[in-house]
C-alpha cells in the first residue's frame, strides 16, 4: 500500500495553510498515525450576496493568527516541532490566496522552515485517499469553485472532465440566492436547494438544458433557464427538483464515462457539494453499477480545510518539493494536471 512508503520515511510534521476562498484553515499533519494532528478553521459567510474576494481576504488576514495558534494548541506542539510550512498557492480567489501565501512566506522566513507549495485540488484528493485507504480512485471534486473529474495517470492527476463555466456549488448557491431560498445555504446539514427539491411531491422534471459536451459540463445555461422557469410561474419545488436531478446527472454521466475509460475500481467523492445526501446516494449507485467501491469524504475534510494542505504538504515535502519564500507566487488558475506527483509515480504505480 502506498502509505507504507510514507511511513518508511523519516518522521516529518507539516503545518498547512488554506485560504483559497472563504476559509482560513490551518492543519497539522505527520507521516505517522494518527496523521492529522490538527484541523482548525474559520469560515467567512457574507451577510448578503456571494463571496466578495476583498472582504473574504480581509477576514482571512484578521483570523489567520488565531487559527494558527488554535492548530498548534490542538496538536499540542509548538513551531519548533514543525518541519515545514505548506500553503495552497491555487487555484482560488487572488486576494484570498495572497493572504495565505504572505502568512506562509512570513512563517517560513522567520522560523527558517522550508516552504512547500500545494495545489488545492490535489490536497482534496490526497486527504480523500488517506481517509478512504484508496490507492487509485476516480475523483469527483465538486465545490463552490471547482467541478472536475480527476484520475491519476503517468505521473500526474489528469482531468477527465470539468465544467466549462460555473462550478456545481456556484450553480446551487446562486440559484438559491436568486430564488430567495438563502441565506443560509445549508440548513439541517443539507443545501437549501436539495431540501426544496425533496419537497417536490410530483417529482415533475421540467425541460431545462442538460449540457454535456464531450467530457465537460456547462451549468450556466441551466442556471439561467431555471431562474426563467421560476419567473414564468413554475413551482419552486419543481424547479429545484429539476435543477438537482439535471445538474447531478450531468456530472455523473461524465464521471461514469471517465470510470469506464480509466477502468478505476474506486470512486472518491469530495468537495463542498459532496455533503449533499442526494448526490451521495446517486454517486454510490453509479459506482456500484460499475463494480467500483465508493467513498464520500466526511464534511469536515471535504470542504476547504487546512488539514488537507498539511497532509499533501507531507507527501510533497518527503519528495523534496520545496521553494524559496521569494518564489512562492500564487496561481489563481493552477490546474492539478500541471503538477508532478512523485509520491505516486515513485511508487511504481503508473497504471
Ligand atoms: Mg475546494
Amino acid at each position: 500500500m502506498w502509505l507504507h512508503r510514507v511511513l518508511r520515511d523519516k518522521e516529518v510534521t507539516v503545518l498547512g495553510i488554506e485560504s483559497t476562498a472563504h476559509t482560513i484553515g490551518v492543519g497539522i499533519a505527520r507521516n505517522r498515525p494518527p496523521y492529522i494532528l490538527a484541523n482548525q478553521y474559520k469560515r467567512y459567510t457574507p451577510v448578503m450576496g456571494g463571496i466578495h474576494p476583498r472582504e473574504a481576504s480581509r477576514f482571512i488576514a484578521e483570523n489567520a493568527p488565531s487559527v494558527i495558534s488554535a492548530a498548534l494548541k490542538e496538536a499540542g506542539i509548538t513551531m519548533n516541532d514543525i518541519d515545514a510550512i505548506a500553503v495552497a498557492l491555487g487555484p482560488g480567489l487572488g486576494p484570498c490566496l495572497r493572504v495565505g501565501a504572505t502568512v506562509a512566506r512570513a512563517l517560513s522566513a522567520y522560523y527558517e522552515k522550508p516552504l512547500v507549495p500545494v495545489n488545492h485540488a490535489i490536497a482534496h484528493i490526497e486527504i480523500g485517499n488517506l481517509l478512504s485507504g484508496f490507492e487509485d480512485p476516480l475523483v469527483i471534486y465538486v465545490s463552490g469553485g471547482n467541478t472536475s473529474i480527476i484520475a491519476y495517470k503517468d505521473g500526474r492527476y489528469r482531468v477527465f472532465g470539468e465544467t466549462l463555466d460555473i462550478a456545481l456549488g456556484n450553480l446551487r448557491d446562486v440559484f438559491a440566492r436568486e430564488a430567495g431560498l438563502a441565506p443560509p445555504y445549508i440548513s439541517q446539514g443539507e443545501h437549501v436547494v436539495d431540501l426544496c427539491a425533496l419537497r417536490s411531491r410530483e417529482k415533475k422534471l421540467l425541460e431545462l438544458p442538460y449540457i454535456v459536451k464531450g467530457q465537460d459540463v456547462s451549468y450556466s445555461g441551466l442556471l439561467t433557464a431555471a431562474l426563467n422557469a421560476l419567473k414564468q410561474g413554475a413551482k419552486l419545488e419543481d424547479v429545484c427538483y429539476s435543477l438537482v436531478e439535471i445538474s447531478f446527472s450531468m456530472i455523473l454521466e461524465v464521471a461514469e464515462r471517465g470510470l469506464a475509460h480509466t477502468r478505476k475500481k474506486q470512486v472518491l467523492l469530495t468537495g463542498g457539494v459532496s455533503a449533499s445526501s442526494i448526490l451521495d446516494k446517486k454517486t454510490k449507485l453509479m459506482a456500484e453499477a460499475r463494480g467500483a467501491s465508493f467513498y464520500n469524504v466526511p464534511r469536515k475534510y471535504a470542504g476547504d480545510n487546512g488539514a488537507m494542505i498539511a497532509w499533501a504538504g507531507v507527501l510533497a515535502y518527503l519528495n523534496n518539493i520545496v521553494m524559496e519564500p521569494s518564489e512562492a507566487v500564487i496561481n489563481q488558475r493552477w490546474r492539478p494536471d500541471e503538477v508532478e506527483v512523485p509520491w505516486r509515480s515513485q511508487n511504481g504505480r503508473s497504471n
